[in-house]
């Protein structure tokens, strides 16, 4: 079955006892026994599992083309997922990331995993060659994000999930901004897909989650084993919320692209503007692995303005549509600022080495009308 149909069918079967087509929300924390020892239907206490968590979990893993036995685990939030993989990982060992990953991963790193005694290195995984060389046989773990906030720049996930394998490394990929709709880093040799499902799978920006997916039964048998003993577990009404968001996926993520491909293009004519970020542009530097890794090319816009912070300020103060907040992924669509929000923690120099200048300006085009958000930056840009 196509992507579209498996949104809205797999794990989502009619209810056998009372006939309900829309998932139910299960919120009992306790489930009766048959006798002792012997459970009616697998469940026992909802940090163990939760009939709602499981038809997410289903429905993820098809999305995500994982085999089948192997469902997805959905965490408290995308952090405790990347936490959850995290804990693979023993004293002594190394784990590689990309430079410019998320900053809460940074963070984790810096402050959770290195003082834990794991080794943490970084390197530029725009180019598969150079990252390769920074693979260590002391690295046990590699976390990519792809593509990667706020520039959208890439990493070839195929050539990476190779030099990996070769010191028998786990590849993760955090694939937030992609979306399962627009690319599957499992079918293109990675072991762990991650989703902060808080952005485009919930889609109304009202939840907090996390998910894996993974294609080892016996990993995801030890992830299983983490998450339920450390209790990173999603609650049932947010994985019911994530649900109702998966089953318009497809049809969100197409609306997505082409409203941000329309942005896109206004701001690569206008005057104001000096660079423009957006993988499915002939002129991004990596369009042409875009084509050859994703079915398509997201939502998320980035662009710089020619006058700098000042110019950006502006901007960032008058558009009405555009809403100034943090998240990205639900239908409205936001405007951030990377400088003083996302990557305000970094110091100036750090932030110049990874090219998010003081102009740079970050978009989530949601589904409002192209027409209307295109004429909302026009007005917001004259100078
Ligand atoms: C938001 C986000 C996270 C963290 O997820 P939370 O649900 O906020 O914990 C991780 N990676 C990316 C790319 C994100 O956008």
């Amino acid at each position: 079955m196509q992507f579209a149909t498996r949104a809205i069918h797999a794990g989502q079967e009619a209810d056998p006892a009372v006939g309900a087509v829309a998932p139910s929300l299960h919120l009992s924390s306790i489930y009766a026994y048959e006798s002792p020892g012997v459970t009616r239907a697998g469940y026992e206490y909802i940090r163990d599992g939760n009939p709602t968590r499981s038809a997410l979990e289903t429905c993820l893993a098809s999305l995500e083309n994982a085999p089948d036995g192997c469902p997805a685990l959905c965490f408290s939030s995308g952090m405790a997922a990347i936490d959850g993989v995290m804990r693979l990982l023993r004293p002594g060992e190394r784990v590689l990331m990309a430079r410019g990953v998320y900053g809460g991963t940074t963070k984790l790193a810096e402050e959770v995993l290195r003082p834990a005694g794991i080794e943490v290195t970084y390197a530029d995984a725009t180019d598969s060659a150079r990252f390769a060389e920074a693979i260590t046989p002391q690295t046990r773990l590699i976390w990519i994000e792809t593509p990667s906030n706020p520039l959208l720049r890439l990493t070839d996930i195929a050539a990476v999930a190779e030099a990996g394998h070769r010191v028998g490394a786990l590849v993760a990929v955090d694939s937030t901004f992609a979306t399962p709709y627009f690319q599957n880093p499992l079918d293109l040799g990675a072991d762990v897909v991650m989703h902060s499902t808080t952005k485009y799978l919930g889609g109304h920006s009202d939840l907090l989650g996390g998910a894996l997916i993974v294609r080892d039964p016996a990993l995801r048998g030890r992830l299983y084993k983490l998450q339920k003993t450390t209790g990173a577990v999603a609650a049932p009404f947010d994985c019911w919320l994530t649900l109702r968001g998966v089953r318009s996926l497809a049809a969100r993520m197409r609306l997505h692209e082409s409203n941000a491909f329309a942005v896109a293009r206004f701001l690569e004519e206008h005057p104001r503007v000096a660079a423009i970020h957006y993988p499915g542009l002939p002129s991004h530097l990596q369009n042409e692995l875009a084509m050859r890794q994703m079915r398509g090319f997201g939502g998320m816009v980035a662009f710089e303005m020619k006058e700098g912070a000042a110019a950006a300020r502006k901007v960032l103060e008058r558009t009405h549509l555009f809403i100034l907040a943090a998240s990205l992924g639900g239908v409205e669509s936001i405007i951030s600022y990377p400088t003083l929000m996302s990557h305000a923690p970094l110091t100036p120099q750090e932030r110049q080495r990874r090219g998010i200048s003081d102009g740079l300006i970050r978009l989530s085009v949601g589904l409002e009308d192209a027409q209307d958000l295109i004429a909302d930056l026009d007005q917001a840009l004259k100078n």
